[in-house]
């Protein structure tokens, strides 16, 4: 019974986090180890193979961005990082550098959970080999292998740049997509600094996407950071 609980890797230095941690992951059937700076985090990775990681930015012996860069070498298990409020430049390299989701301190234990579910699904793809070929969350449908965009049933028409980006995230559902490699990837290499193009086709595919393009329930912007697509 204990083995098919995910194992969860905290690499987190205060205790008051530890203790938060431990018990709402532990009472949600997680189960949880815990280590207190970047280089026992690294071993522990290495030897015992969690399911997902958990990693605060801020570390007695070493930057987190540093062990990011470490485990990406070698590991492509879910990588969630903590940081305080504020450090969005922090959040954004942890991610360019291979992180898959962020959590911002104080958060609470509703939101700790859906980045859970969202790294164990991304856990599970991965391990499934190939990515699913469509896309649904509430009444947005995407077809990738058709090409084909539907809401409420309806089918919708976009352009072809809208459609690359909608793709860009859906491959990353779940998780937030920062400014640069959503741009990177649906743009190209050389249009990275143009992050107005973002604010305008997605202010596109949310007139398109959303029954209220001001108050989107699925394609959420990220303050500072980028934008996130719902998968749930
Ligand atoms: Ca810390």
């Amino acid at each position: 019974m204990t083995d098919t609980m995910p194992l969860v890797l905290v690499i987190e230095d205060e205790p008051q986090i530890h203790r938060f941690l431990k018990v709402a992951l532990t009472s949600n059937g997680y189960r949880l180890l815990t280590a207190l700076n970047g280089q026992d985090g690294l071993i522990q990775a290495a030897t015992q193979q969690p399911a997902v990681i958990i990693l605060d930015l801020g570390l007695p012996d070493m930057d987190g961005l540093e062990v990011t860069r470490r485990l990406r070498e070698w590991s492509t298990t879910p990588l969630i990082v903590l940081s305080a409020r504020g450090q969005e430049q922090d959040k954004i390299d942890a991610l360019d550098a291979g992180a898959n989701d962020y959590l911002t301190k104080p958060f609470g234990v509703g939101e700790l959970m859906a980045r859970m579910r969202v790294a164990l699904r991304l856990a599970a793809r991965a391990a499934a080999g190939t990515a699913t070929p469509t896309f649904t969350v509430g009444g947005l449908h995407v077809d990738l292998a058709q090409r084909r965009v539907e809401r409420d049933g309806q089918e919708v028409q976009l352009t072809p740049r809208e459609y690359g980006l909608l793709t860009v995230l859906v491959r990353y559902a779940g998780r937030v997509v920062t400014h640069q490699q959503l741009l990177r990837e649906a743009w190209g290499p050389g249009y990275t600094e143009e992050s107005h193009y973002l604010r305008v086709y997605m202010g596109h595919l949310r007139r398109k996407l959303e029954s209220d393009p001001a108050r989107p329930r699925y394609l959420l912007t990220e303050p500072g950071v980028g934008y996130r697509l719902v998968d749930e």
